[in-house]
């Protein structure tokens, strides 16, 4: 699985370098150069981690992300600082506005790559299992196999990948918009019923073992996956 990183850094040649060894390390890259061109970035497709630099011409990386943590769609996407100043003072700032770390420049790229790893961990986005229990039900990511008891499901790879969405993200609710955000990402634009259709269908499949239910409306917000039955 290859993570998705969002660069935020206006010296080209920091940024040149973190394109180049974030990319050697197998993460996806797409860089910025300010805040205002991060935004952009970011409502095409939302990031699985963001490596901000703290000073940026415009919006600083700091006041940035501070707006980041109270937007909902963005606030759950985990934020490496990146600082030219290594004063205990900026740290517990960094730390205190939502950053989940903080890398004081001139660093190693080998630190940065572990910092982001274990980020990804913390946040549940690096899970290191391939099969995903919940209940009966086995979802294999290497596979793309999903499993009810003794039973493989037939599923299109869209209802796979909003099944493996419901069973890492249990008992929450989540409207259209973050489903398609999540899901379908937001490079390509689809209609938030297109959403409602892949719902019904998947709930037609797991009907078909009695577990239609696992998928619940939550009326004037959206769907909610859990084994519990209300
Ligand atoms: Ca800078």
């Amino acid at each position: 699985m290859s993570f998705n990183i969002l660069v935020v850094e206006d010296e080209d040649a920091i940024r040149g370098m973190l394109e180049m060894v974030l990319g050697q390390a197998g993460f996806k890259i797409c860089a910025a150069a300010d805040a205002e061109e991060g935004h952009k970035a970011l409502e095409q497709a939302v990031p699985d981690l963001i490596v901000l630099d703290w000073m940026l011409p415009g919006m600083s990386g700091v006041e940035w992300a501070r707006r980041l943590k109270k937007e909902q769609l963005y606030s759950d996407v985990p934020i490496i600082l990146l600082t030219a100043r290594g004063e205990e003072e900026d740290k517990v700032k960094g730390l205190e506005i939502g950053a989940d770390d903080y890398m004081v420049k001139p660093f190693s790229p080998k630190e940065l790559i572990a910092r982001i790893r274990a980020v990804l961990r913390r946040s549940g986005k690096i899970t290191g299992q391939v099969q995903i229990v919940l209940g009966d039900m086995v979802l294999d990511t290497e596979q793309h196999r999903l499993s009810i008891g003794d039973k493989q499901l037939d599923v299109s790879p869209t209802e796979f990948r909003l099944m493996q969405f419901f069973m890492t993200h249990p008992d929450k609710v989540y409207n259209r918009t973050q489903l398609l955000d999540q899901v379908w990402g937001r490079s390509v634009y689809i209609e938030e019923r297109t959403v409602d259709v892949h719902i019904r269908r998947l709930r037609k499949i797991l009907g078909v073992y009695g577990r239609e239910d696992l998928v619940q409306t939550v009326r004037g917000f959206g769907y909610r996956f859990s084994l519990l039955v209300e």
